[in-house]
C-alpha cells in the first residue's frame, strides 16, 4: 500500500512476481507541473497493475506523471519505463552511463554476449560451463520494455520540483551510473539500490563494470548524502528505521565497537571489506612498491568484491529491494 513518507511524497510498493526479493519501491514526488516517478518496477502485468493501483491510492493517475527518473537501468527499476512512457508520455531521465547500457543489454545484446564469453574464458571459466554463465542475465530482458532517455543527469544537479528540491548524487558501485536524490531541507534521501533497508547491494565485476567496482562503491558511500545526514536525524518511516539501523550496525562494526546483533550475511560483508582493507594495508607495507603494490591492492579489492557479492546474494531472499528513505 502506498505510504506517504512526507506530505505529498509517497513510497509505492510494486511486486516482483515469482522472485524472492518481493518488492521494489518507487517514489512519487509532487511538483509544480505534475508528478515525478522515481523508479518503476519490472515489466509484468501484475507489476504494472500494482503500480497503477498504488498511484490511485496516492490520488494520482498516469496522465499526471510528467517524468520518470530511474536510479539505474536494472530491470526492477527501469523495466516499466517503456510502458509508462507509452501510457502518459512521461519524460525519461537517467545518468548518462546508464543510457549506454540500454542498447547493449536490452535491444542488441549480441556484442555484449561475445564480450562476456571472452571475459569468462579469460578468467578461467571452463568452456563447458561458460555458456550458462554467459546467458544467465538474458531471461531478465523479458522484464524490460526499454525507453531511451529524453535527458540525462551527471550528478551535481538540483531538481527543483517546487515543494521538493532534490540534489542529484552520482553513486557508482552497484551500477556504473547509479543515482541517489537528496532533499537537504527536508532530510530525505532516495537511495535506489545504493543503500537498502537491511541488506547490502550486489557489487560485482562484469564486462560493463570493470576496474574496481567495490572501490567505487566504498567511495560512493563516503561521498553520498547518507553521510550528510549524520546521526542527528531520527528515522521517521519503517524503511528509514531499517536503514538507520543498517547504518548504525555497519558503523559500529567498522569502528570496532562490537558487532552483536549483526546477521551472518552482514558480518560476511563487513569482513569482506575488512579483508579488502587488510590486503590493501599489507600491499602498502615496506617491501611492496610501485606496480607490485598496485597489483596487490587491486587483487585485494577484487577478492573483497567477490566475497561481498556472495554474502549479499545469500542475504537477499525474502527482503524488499530497491529503495530506502534515510531521514
Ligand atoms: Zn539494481
Amino acid at each position: 500500500m502506498a505510504t506517504e513518507v512526507r506530505s505529498g511524497l509517497f513510497q509505492l510498493k510494486v511486486p516482483i512476481p515469482n522472485n524472492p526479493l518481493g518488492w521494489v519501491l518507487p517514489y512519487l514526488v509532487p511538483g509544480d507541473d505534475g508528478y515525478t516517478l522515481i523508479d518503476s518496477g519490472w515489466n509484468t502485468p501484475d507489476a504494472f497493475d500494482a503500480l497503477e493501483e498504488e498511484l490511485r491510492a496516492a490520488g494520482v493517475t498516469f496522465d499526471r506523471i510528467k517524468r520518470l527518473i530511474v536510479t539505474h537501468v536494472h530491470p526492477d527499476h527501469y523495466g516499466l519505463a517503456g510502458r509508462i512512457k507509452e501510457a502518459c508520455g512521461a519524460e525519461v531521465i537517467m545518468h548518462q552511463r546508464e543510457q549506454d547500457f540500454i542498447r547493449s543489454r536490452y535491444r542488441e545484446p549480441e556484442q555484449l554476449l561475445e564480450r562476456m564469453a571472452a571475459w569468462l574464458i579469460e578468467n578461467g571459466v571452463p568452456r563447458d560451463e561458460m555458456q550458462d554463465l554467459q546467458q544467465s542475465s538474458m531471461p531478465a530482458r523479458s522484464f524490460v520494455v526499454p525507453a531511451e532517455p529524453d535527458s540525462v543527469l551527471w550528478g551535481g544537479e538540483t531538481l527543483d520540483f517546487g515543494l521538493f528540491k532534490f540534489e542529484v548524487y552520482w553513486t557508482p558501485g552497484h551500477s556504473p551510473g547509479h543515482l541517489c536524490f537528496y532533499e537537504r531541507e527536508k532530510r530525505i534521501i532516495l537511495t535506489g539500490d545504493h543503500v537498502l533497508p537491511t541488506i547490502t547491494p550486489n557489487v560485482s565485476l562484469h564486462p560493463q563494470q570493470m576496474g574496481n567496482p567495490l572501490g567505487d562503491y566504498l567511495a560512493s558511500l563516503r561521498r553520498s548524502p547518507e553521510a550528510a545526514c549524520g546521526d542527528r536525524a531520527p528515522p521517521r518511516t519503517a524503511a528509514g528505521r531499517d536503514a538507520g539501523n543498517h547504518r548504525r550496525r555497519r558503523r559500529d562494526c567498522v569502528r570496532g565497537r562490537g558487532g552483536r546483533g549483526l546477521d551472518d550475511g552482514h558480518v560476511r560483508y563487513v569482513l569482506a571489506l575488512d579483508a579488502s582493507r587488510r590486503d590493501q594495508r599489507d600491499a602498502r607495507a615496506p617491501g611492496v612498491r610501485g606496480a607490485g603494490r598496485q597489483a596487490a591492492s587491486d587483487e585485494g579489492e577484487r577478492r573483497g568484491t567477490v566475497r561481498a557479492r556472495a554474502g549479499a546474494n545469500e542475504l537477499k531472499a525474502g527482503l524488499p529491494c530497491g529503495g530506502a528513505v534515510l531521514a
